[in-house]
């Protein structure tokens, strides 16, 4: 008998679902151990409030000084709240957030200590971080990373730990972390969002993105994963028949949640209630064994760090249930993978969204700018935005027939279809007065009702507009929403910051009224957007062909993919935004390519090991079985042993040849990945890996997915999927 597998699932059987005590209203301990204004309000000087929340607000600098006095007040409250240690808390281009503890506890001399925590300590610390990835720009300039604090995400205690968020970057200034571009695109998008608002609103100041993301992940037995080397050392099955029953009859879906997952998830939420992430709704997904959790939206880096803990916090208390999480876009074949929608939306800080229809026709010709805007923005950077998302796991979902396409299209519905319809036939030039009036009263000022009834939503869509805010919805579930965010604030900062030029030159040079130069542009930007709006099935062939034919990016494999972060165009789009320069565009290029290569790699040797060492011997141990039978059937036969034999020497056969073929092709996958690993350049290394490697995988998979069919069930060594899906 087969005995990690075994021993696995009979320690599932005597699992409980934990008993979770909520005592308290969920509001009461919302946000209890995050410095927040309520506690800095509490802990901190009136000086030293005000300083941190003008950083906040306005992004002004605080002064030394001052920072003495928040370093205080902080560690106060955490000492208060049982806080041992501080940790500058960030997110390296691994994907994993970096913490490195150090104790408050100090020696002043002569046997005696105190707790300290400094303004030098809060603003600034200098990792090790000769580890992290960097695509050789620490290298290039020979100079160290810091890690400065981010007043705009509030210090957190988790554990005994104050964890401080971070940016991270090199001395030279280079980010090497997620954080920074993303900040300088958030910056970027208030600035030029603010310029425009103010056709419409002198009173503006500042606009916001907002990020509201939903997580999907799968809930495996912690035995169960344990038992299969792929899950631990890629989080992913890289072999597995599927089982009798899969996702077909759609009973999971909304279903109920499973007793000992619906422990967990209160146990989770009750810690990210405690640290401030606003998780809201949880239910079952479509794949067995797979969930789904979103909270309130937020400000979107505050909503990118929460997710970043989300998936730390989700892990740790996953222990806690005897369960493992699996954030991996694909972990098993033929059922349904895991996405991250990321909900995105700008609103002004006088309330208004600017993506949700207003009351009067002016506020709707506002929304009607900023939607679209966006769309031309998507439009003219669409090969850019699916870079954002690309990774070697979520090549696996995309154009998958289960997740959007690697094609980037943008749904709106019917509806704003034909709003932009009208508008596309606005007269050039200055629109007479009767015009005007007709477009305020029966296309622009019709736009609330028309998004009430505006219902129909299309679940193939990449980018989807959902009545009141876009939904990206192909980033994966893995991914750290920064990617995503960085690209998407930054391209249509880009375009508002373009269409306040045309706008204002038509103003000045052409005479205009406000209204008719923004009706002007705004109708050519619909004329030129007009390839990216696709309604139809986003999962079907004639996509593909109509996509081609309107010449969108297809993309479908991530070194394929990225290299559009490498363009000239994306380049100077950074570049000229302050967002990233081009070592840093370059950098990030050469990084992601790396860690494409990395994971196939890794994939490719965890493959070949299973398939030489568990699956072959095993199949060898069934087929001695098999001969051994066919043996003593002759013994008792004699000559008229093979009437009895026969299908087992069928068998033996059909087991020698999937042996063969496993064999083969291990050896095929060890010879390909020497190659590969001899291309020094990085873009063709990775292309190697993409199409030369990985395409064995499939080959060793099938024949050792037909064993699994054939042998012996007590022998079989890995944990089947069907245990894997469904022990609840
Ligand atoms: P679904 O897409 O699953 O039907 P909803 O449309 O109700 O669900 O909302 C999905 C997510 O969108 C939620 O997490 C919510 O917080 C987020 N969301 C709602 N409004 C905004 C907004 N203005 N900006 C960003 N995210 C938002
Ligand atoms: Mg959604």
């Amino acid at each position: 008998m087969s005995t990690l597998r075994f021993h696995a699932i009979k320690e599932t059987l005597n699992r409980k679902p934990l008993h979770i005590e909520e005592n308290e209203r969920r509001s009461a301990i919302f946000g209890s151990n995050v410095f927040n204004e309520a506690t800095m309000r509490q802990y901190l000087t009136k000086v030293a409030y005000k300083s941190v929340m003008d950083a906040i607000q306005n992004g002004t600098k605080i002064e030394r000084v001052v920072a003495d006095h928040i370093s205080t007040g902080m560690k106060e409250w955490a000492i208060s709240k049982g806080a041992t240690h501080y940790t500058h808390w960030f997110q390296p281009l691994t994907g994993a957030t970096a913490e490195k503890h150090d104790a408050f506890f100090e020696t002043i001399g002569d046997g005696l200590a105190i707790e300290k925590f400094g303004g030098d300590q809060l603003v600034q610390q200098e990792p090790d971080a000769s580890s992290f990835p960097n695509g050789g720009i620490r290298n290039t300039f020979e100079a160290r990373g810091y890690t400065a604090w981010d007043p705009t995400s509030p210090a957190f205690i988790y554990g005994t730990t104050l964890c401080i968020p971070t940016v991270f970057v090199a001395y030279t200034g280079e980010a090497l972390d997620y954080k920074t571009p993303l900040l300088r695109a958030l910056q970027a998008v208030d600035n030029a969002a603010v310029a425009v608002c103010k056709y419409f609103d002198k009173n503006v100041k500042k606009v916001n993105a907002s990020l509201g993301w939903e997580q999907e992940y799968f809930l495996i037995d912690s035995a169960l994963a344990a038992s299969r080397p792929d899950i631990v050392l890629t989080g992913r099955t890289m072999l597995g028949h599927s089982p009798a029953k899969g996702q077909q009859l759609d009973d999971h879906y909304f279903g109920s949640i499973p007793s000992r997952a619906l422990a967990y998830m209160r146990d989770l939420e009750t810690e990210c209630m405690l640290l401030g992430i606003p998780v809201k709704t949880r239910h079952n997904e479509v794949a067995p064994n797979q969930f789904e959790l979103a909270p309130i939206y937020d400000e979107a880096n505050l909503a990118v760090d929460h997710n970043s803990l989300l998936m730390d916090v989700m892990d740790k208390v996953a222990d806690r249930h005897n369960f493992k999480v699996l954030f991996h876009e694909k972990p098993f074949a033929g059922v349904n993978g895991s996405g991250k929608h990321n909900n995105w939306s700008l609103s002004t800080d006088t309330g208004v969204n600017l993506l949700g229809p207003g009351k009067t026709p002016m506020s709707n010709l506002q929304f009607l700018t900023f939607f679209i805007n966006t769309i031309k923005a998507v439009n003219d950077n669409e090969e850019l935005l699916r870079a954002a998302i690309a990774s070697a796991s979520n090549d696996h979902r995309l154009g998958a027939n289960e997740a959007p396409p690697a094609i980037i299209s943008v749904f709106i519905g019917s509806q704003l279809t034909s709003v932009l319809n009208e508008l596309e036939n606005v007269t050039t030039g200055k629109l007479s007065p009767e015009e005007k009036t007709d477009l305020k009263l029966n296309v622009v000022g019709k736009i609330p009702d028309v998004l009430l009834d505006n219902t129909d939503r299309n679940r193939t869509s990449p980018f989807a507009f959902t009545g009141n805010k876009f939904e990206f919805r192909a980033v994966g579930s893995k991914a750290n929403c920064a990617s995503a965010m960085t690209v998407l604030n930054a391209i249509v900062a880009k375009q508002l910051i373009d269409f306040k030029a045309e706008v204002d030159m038509l103003i000045e040079k052409k005479d205009m009224k406000k209204d008719d130069a923004v009706f002007n542009v705004l109708r050519e930007y619909i004329k030129k957007s007009k390839n990216i709006l696709f309604e139809g099935n986003g999962y079907g062939d004639a996509w593909h062909k109509e996509a081609k034919k309107r010449g969108l990016s297809n993309n479908k494999t991530t070194p394929e993919a990225l290299k559009a972060k490498v363009s000239k165009k994306a380049i100077s789009l950074f570049e000229d935004l302050g967002i990233m320069n081009k070592i840093e565009s370059e950098a990030r290029y050469e990084i992601e390519m790396e860690e494409y290569v990395l994971r196939i790699q890794i994939e490719g040797r965890v493959l070949g090991d299973i398939a030489r060492n568990h699956i072959v011997p095993t199949a060898v141990k069934y087929q001695n079985v098999l001969i051994e039978n066919v043996k003593g059937l002759k013994e008792i036969y004699g000559t008229g042993f093979k009437k009895h034999a026969k299908e087992q020497m069928v068998l033996i056969e059909e087991i020698s040849e999937h042996i063969e073929s496993i064999n083969s092709n291990v050896t095929k996958l060890i010879n390909a990945r020497k190659t590969a690993n001899t291309i020094s350049d990085i873009e063709k290394k990775a292309l190697d890996y993409c199409h030369k490697v990985k395409p064995i995988f499939d080959d060793i998979r099938y024949h050792c997915d037909k064993l699994e069919l054939l042998v012996d069930d007590e022998l079989w060594p890995l944990t089947k999927y069907r245990e894997l899906l469904f022990t609840k």
